[in-house]
């Protein structure tokens, strides 16, 4: 074992607020996280090695910089992979409330009288108003029941791939004039095909387990085969009942009033890494 005997230490970085999460610690491997005896993990602020990570663009494009960084802030978070993702909003906010104080400003286009205004989020009452969606409720069809988990942080960020990859795939398709309009169809179809197949993955990310009248089944690469070859009813049953449990998680929209004409409308906000802490410097 060794020591830090490097009497500089007290001066270290000191957490700035504590986060509960939305999770309470549920859904993690064993080693994942550690959680203390009254729930609230302490939250440092970024250190400047922590802006250089994500900041490279490379790092953020393969979920690594988002690791490194929310482990170096929320150093009780032993794995950032397998954090559920009902935990990521409050714990980038929190991040973002112990780096740059607790104030957001962004710009705001009023959709009546296309007024653009600045506006301040207090992310206190973000974290405070989020809320866990609930996975412990099943979906009974017939002889089965299914169960329900939510994606971790590896889950969302492997598919978040796939589609940028499959995206990319299909923007690439009209340059490339030289090709054949058989090699074009061909290679077109190969990227729409791969569409409902990122669904499925998604989706069977989200199903823990499936109970028959013998058995039950929790086996990724089984239920991953049932929902590729369940009935079409049962396929959108499932579906939507993730979306929904998935969107009871999110972050409300803002109530915005225009300044201008007093038109109140409703904007979305969106915590990914990228847009998040950028303006904030
Ligand atoms: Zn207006």
């Amino acid at each position: 074992m060794t020591i830090n005997a490097n009497p500089l230490k007290q001066f270290f970085r000191q957490p700035v607020i504590y986060a509960r999460l939305p999770s309470k610690g549920k859904f993690y491997p064993p080693g994942a996280l550690d959680m203390p005896a009254n729930n609230e993990l302490p939250v440092l602020p970024m250190t400047a090695i922590d802006e250089i990570t994500y900041r490279t663009p490379d790092a953020l494009y393969n979920g690594q910089a988002t690791v490194d960084v929310i482990q170096s802030c929320l150093p009780n978070i032993k794995n950032a992979w397998a954090i559920p993702a009902m935990d990521m909003d409050t714990i980038l906010t929190a991040i973002r409330i112990a780096t740059y104080g607790h104030e957001m400003e962004f710009l705001s286009r009023c959709p009546k009288c296309q007024h653009e205004h600045e506006q301040v989020l207090d992310l206190r009452t973000v974290l405070d108003r989020m809320q866990a969606p609930d996975y412990d409720k099943q979906l009974v069809h017939g002889d089965l029941e299914i169960y329900f988990k939510p994606m971790s942080y590896k889950n969302l960020n492997d598919n978040n791939q796939l589609q940028f990859e499959n995206q990319k795939m299909l923007q690439m398709l009209p340059d490339e004039n030289e090709l054949p309009d058989t090699e074009k169809m061909h290679r077109l179809a190969e990227a729409m095909k791969s569409i409902p197949q990122i669904t499925v993955i998604a989706l069977s990310q989200s199903v823990s387990a499936i109970k028959t009248p013998q058995a039950l089944v929790s086996e990724p690469e089984y239920i991953e085969e049932f929902l590729k070859n369940c009935d079409r009813k049962l396929f959108d049953r499932i579906r939507n009942h993730i979306i929904e449990t998935k969107a009871s998680g999110e972050i409300r929209p803002l109530k915005i009033t225009c300044p201008e004409c007093q038109h109140e409308y409703e904007q979305g906000v969106t915590l990914d890494m990228s847009s998040f802490f950028e303006s904030a410097s």
